[in-house]
């Protein structure tokens, strides 16, 4: 095992990396910007470095300044968290060459992934089931984009091969529309992402978010510890969480399931990962895989009794899986709200000074927050302060679990969603389950938000 670990990240993932390495007798440095001084994981850590100002390009976006850290530091392994660099292979790449361990996938699964024909034809090859679509980049010529439409069936969806984030896509209903859609999609692509590549899928209209959640060693074992349900969204951003997914029969969950397992065992991958699939009569189609930890693991740990992010860290020592397929057991329900500084309504950030902080408490209840009460929440990164994470024996008394702990919390000083969590929580679609990843979008729009 490793003794002492670098952490490339902030806010939240960055105390949860810290507690992983405490449990596991880990050192932990801290890096930090100048807006993050203040932070309290940052005086908790067992060493911490300022690494520059608050945006994030000269601080959490800088590979010289992180690598030179770890070398001043003596850490022997890089942890990078969720965004800023987690899914970079170049930094990757820096940090095994400067002889530090990156944990995470290798470079070229990063590579593989983070280019989405890429990723898709590495699926169709592992026998993974993707949307039906064009076979890999568009051509340039219109005749075939229109042969290509045709015999994919409309509505279809043009995506950016380098997107992410939810950018880079859009929706064509009719054959008039095509080509010039293709055509803006394309310069929006090589603008955003230096990639011109596109490619086409069938657009799915009233599908679910259902992701696998893996975990595969560097000995070629490779598990997965069931599904998420991540369709309540705004934007294509995910705000409510749960596992497992309601009302889907488990044997096509397990069918899914293995073949993920099944894909990392061929692609020779390592590490946690996440494939990401759209759900709509009774069929997966697979469209990314994200070669990181997700902001909404915890609800996977607390049905599974894994915790994926020390696991990430003891696969990276090189260690083996710890259990097998058949070991892996799922109890109960989860579900997660994302807590963001915003206004609930509007949905604008509200950074500023938390005046009072009181989180939630009881059986079966899980605050993963960096937040506390006279706390600042910068105005320059992500809105998200904190997750509520509840288990229960079934999906009501999850359910009941969270309306308790939603209704116990108490945020003062800048706005946060919660009170859009209250509302949700007791809306009786969701309470049913099932419900698509335009819901919640339709539902703002009926209350008139
Ligand atoms: P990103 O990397 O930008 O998140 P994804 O490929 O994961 O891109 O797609 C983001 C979201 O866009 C999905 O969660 C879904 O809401 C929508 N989407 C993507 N592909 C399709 C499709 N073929 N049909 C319907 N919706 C889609």
């Amino acid at each position: 095992m490793f003794k002492k670990i670098l952490i490339a990240n902030r806010g939240e993932i960055a105390l949860r990396i810290q507690r992983a390495c405490r449990e596991l007798g880990v050192k932990s440095v801290v890096v930090y910007s100048e807006a993050d001084r203040d932070a309290k994981y940052v005086k908790l850590a067992d060493e911490a470095v300022c690494i520059g100002p608050a945006s994030s390009a000269q601080s959490y976006l800088s590979m010289p300044a992180i690598i030179a850290t770890a070398e001043v530091t003596d850490a022997e392994a890089i942890h990078p968290g969720y965004g800023f660099l987690s899914e970079n292979s170049d930094f990757a790449e820096r940090v095994e060459r400067s002889g530090f361990t990156f944990i995470g996938p290798t470079p070229e699964n990063i590579r593989t992934m983070g280019d989405k024909v890429s990723a898709k034809q590495a699926m169709i090859k592992a026998g993974v089931p993707c949307v039906p679509g064009s076979e890999g980049a568009l051509p340039d010529d219109p005749k075939e984009i229109v042969r290509i439409a045709r015999a994919v069936g409309y509505p279809v969806i043009i995506k950016a091969a380098g997107g992410g984030g939810g950018r880079g896509m859009r929706v064509v209903h009719t054959e008039a529309a095509l080509v010039n859609a293709v055509q803006t999609t394309k310069a929006e692509a090589a603008a955003a992402f230096g990639n011109p590549q596109v490619y086409m899928e069938k657009f799915l209209e009233h599908p679910r978010h259902v992701e696998i959640q893996v975990l595969a060693d560097s000995h070629k074992n490779a598990v997965w510890l069931g599904e998420r349900d991540c369709s309540m969204q705004r934007r294509h951003q995910k705000i409510i969480e749960e596992a497992p997914a309601p009302g889907i029969p488990r044997r096509l969950i397990e069918r899914v399931g293995d073949r993920c397992a099944a894909a990392c065992k061929k692609m020779g991958y390592r590490g946690a990962g996440t494939f990401e699939f759209l759900y709509e009569n009774g069929e997966f189609y697979f469209i990314e895989m994200n070669t990181r930890v997700q902001v909404e693991h915890p609800v996977t740990e607390m049905v599974t009794g894994i915790d994926i992010v020390q696991m990430q860290i003891r696969i990276a020592a090189g260690e083996k899986l710890p259990f097998t397929q058949r070991n892996i057991t799922m109890r109960g329900h989860s579900i997660e709200c994302r807590i963001n500084a915003e206004d609930p309504v509007k949905f604008i950030p509200s950074p500023g000074r938390i005046t009072m902080w009181h989180p939630p408490g009881g059986p079966g209840v899980r605050v993963d927050s960096h937040a506390y009460t006279n706390y600042f929440v910068p105005p320059n990164y992500d809105s998200m302060i904190g997750k509520l994470i509840v288990h229960g024996d079934t999906r009501e008394q999850a359910l009941a679990r969270m309306r308790i702990a939603l209704s116990e919390t108490v945020v003062e000083g800048i706005q946060t969603n919660i009170p859009l969590h209250r509302e949700l929580m007791a809306d009786a679609k969701f309470i049913e389950g099932g419900t698509d990843i335009h819901y919640l979008e339709q539902w703002m729009a009926a209350h008139k938000r």
